[in-house]
């Protein structure tokens, strides 16, 4: 699974396999710093488990939100990816001034719209009707974005499945 990611993402791939461990508690203590989990259902994943620090009002996003990188629509979650930003801008109301993304570098709630942008214009650009005309159209309007791999390879062939 692994050399399968590196083949398909390139230099951009992690380099190593990590086995979680089920968490018990809904909360984590590391080095005297309470970690709370904030569990969400389907988005770029079936499940995804967001970590919040409220003593810095720093939320890990996990992959419900990336900054200037490609989603990851191989699952074709779009929809609920949508109404899962909904629900992380209630969260973060009054709560949260810095996101860890999944993808990118750490940055404010901004980066919800941010996601949010991107998943209309993926939308808007399936309309177009082929895979070439609608990765074109997300590689010009996101030109500098990280891991094109996530557009190329994983999430433009899960919506336009080659013909057999
Ligand atoms: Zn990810």
């Amino acid at each position: 699974m692994l050399s399968l990611l590196q083949g398909k993402i390139g230099p951009e791939a992690a380099s190593r396999l990590v086995i979680p461990e089920v968490v018990q508690d809904p909360f984590l203590e590391l080095e005297g710093t309470r970690l709370e989990v904030v569990e969400f259902g389907e988005c770029e994943a079936k499940h995804i488990a967001a970590l919040y620090l409220p003593s810095s009002k720093t939320l890990l996003s996990a992959d419900l939100v990336y900054n200037n990188s490609h989603l990851y629509l191989q699952e074709r979650h779009l929809e609920s990816w949508l109404q899962r930003l909904e629900e992380l801008s209630d969260f973060v109301r009054n709560r949260v001034s810095i996101i860890y993304p999944g993808h990118g570098s750490s940055a404010g709630p901004e980066l919800i719209p941010q996601t949010r942008a991107y998943l209309e214009d993926f939308a808007e650009a399936l309309k177009s009707g082929n895979a070439s005309a609608a990765e074109q159209r997300m590689i010009t309007k996101y030109p500098s974005y990280h891991v094109r791999q996530f557009l190329t390879a994983f999430s433009i062939p899960a919506y336009f499945p080659a013909k057999s």
